[in-house]
């Protein structure tokens, strides 16, 4: 899928990997009865995941899917062992996305010591929304983004309750994965993930300006 701005304007970068974080916030974690990390929990999604949000969602077929309401931003030039500041310069937009979990199957991988890709990257595993360029949200930090389900407020995330900051995060991950023009970084789900089912409407908002709905096919 092209990646676009919320204006409607096509972004010229194909789609790379995506690299994502658990436990950003504490009070998923606690959710989720699991322990505060000593360093973010990276785990990556191919680009097959990738699938337009507004489209809707076609989740695997008789399993748990839950939603995790997260804030991607955008990477635009390669970084290498950066900083926080030379991050910064690098991202071309945020935009709203759904990291898509097949929560009982990651239950029983974690049970076994197994690697969580069944549960994480499957195709259609990351409805993407459109991108917001920096310029529209100065204080990445202090930002409201919301998801009701079927009129319900499901979970209600607030930026500056991040354990990583977005900035600090990417430059993290860049010691470790070069990440290229036309990556995605996916900063973390606050409290209120829940499962998914057919016929669920979902309306998704970012710094209450930013305003998409979906339904689940
Ligand atoms: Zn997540």
């Amino acid at each position: 899928m092209p990646y676009r701005f919320f204006n409607g304007d096509l972004i010229d970068l194909e789609p790379g990997k995506i690299v994502c974080v658990g436990r950003n916030y504490l009070a998923h974690i606690q959710e989720m009865g699991s322990a505060v990390p000593e360093e973010p929990v990276l785990f990556m999604k191919p680009n097959t995941a990738l699938v337009p949000l507004e489209e809707p969602l076609r989740l695997p077929a008789g399993q748990t899917c839950h939603h995790e309401l997260e804030i991607a931003a955008l990477i635009g030039r390669r970084l290498s062992r950066v900083d926080a500041g030379e991050a910064q310069a690098a991202v071309l937009g945020y935009a709203l996305a759904l990291d898509l979990t097949l929560r009982d199957l990651q239950a029983d991988l974690k049970k076994k010591g197994l690697p969580w890709e069944r549960a994480k990257a499957f195709d259609g595993s990351c409805p993407l929304g459109p991108f917001v360029p920096p310029d529209q949200l100065p204080d990445i930090q202090s930002l409201g983004f919301t998801l009701h389900v079927n009129g319900a407020l499901r979970q209600d995330g607030r930026t500056g309750l991040m354990i990583y900051p977005v900035f600090d995060l990417i430059a993290h991950i860049s010691q470790q994965f070069t990440l290229l023009p036309g990556d995605l970084v996916l900063t973390g789900t606050p409290a209120g993930v829940g499962p998914l089912v057919s016929g669920d409407r979902l309306a998704l908002a970012l710094d209450g300006r930013f305003s998409l709905e979906t339904t689940v096919h």
